[in-house]
């Protein structure tokens, strides 16, 4: 969200919810809560509009073609569906074709994409494309685990339940074996 115009219609908007659930948007807890609710917005859709290639753009060559792995990136995202959080954290792992990217530009790539109204599976298959497009890598897995707040606290009511998706890219698509071997390394699905 670039828009600064779309700060007011955020307010707007969250006044009227709170009015319409039949909360008084005046009252004193309440008067600052739009205001609020549109600035948290702006920082957790800030992904929109922006492409994680652009944050895997400096990478530097390398002469090995060994797996880089990076285990449990934390992260937060807003299920699409019901507009509350899912987090949880991901694993990446990728072979690179000559070329790395510091991992710090691994982390900012999985923010651009998890900072936007976000299905668990696209954010998952989004950042394994974006890894094996920009960096060329010959290989890339990509693992998230999750729990959602919209299973936790509502609708089935159930805590805890990490639901774990995974995309493979490259090679690593059609071979199990590297499959497994990252897997094991991650401490397995479970
Ligand atoms: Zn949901």
């Amino acid at each position: 969200m670039n828009n600064a115009q779309s700060i007011p219609t955020i307010e707007n908007a969250v006044a009227d919810i709170l009015a319409a659930i039949g909360e008084d948007p005046q009252r004193p807890g309440l008067r600052e809560t739009p205001k609020r609710v549109a600035e948290m917005y702006r920082e957790l859709f800030s992904g929109l509009g922006h492409d994680p290639a652009e944050e895997l753009q400096v990478s530097f060559e390398v002469e090995h073609q060994d797996l880089v792995l990076l285990k449990a990136i934390p992260f937060y995202s807003m299920c699409e569906h019901h507009l509350i959080p899912f987090f949880g954290a991901a694993s990446v792992a990728y072979l690179p074709k000559g070329r790395v990217v510091g991992v710090s530009k691994i982390v900012r790539a999985l923010e651009v994409l998890a900072h936007r109204p976000q299905l668990q599976e696209r954010l998952t298959a989004q950042m394994a494309d974006a890894l094996h497009t920009s960096l060329g890598a010959l290989g890339v897995g990509v693992l998230l685990r999750a729990e959602h707040l919209c299973m936790s606290m509502r609708g089935v009511s159930k805590p805890g339940i990490q639901v774990v998706t995974s995309a493979w890219r490259g090679t690593f698509s059609q071979e199990s074996s590297i499959q497994r071997e990252i897997l094991a390394q991650l401490g397995g699905i479970a």
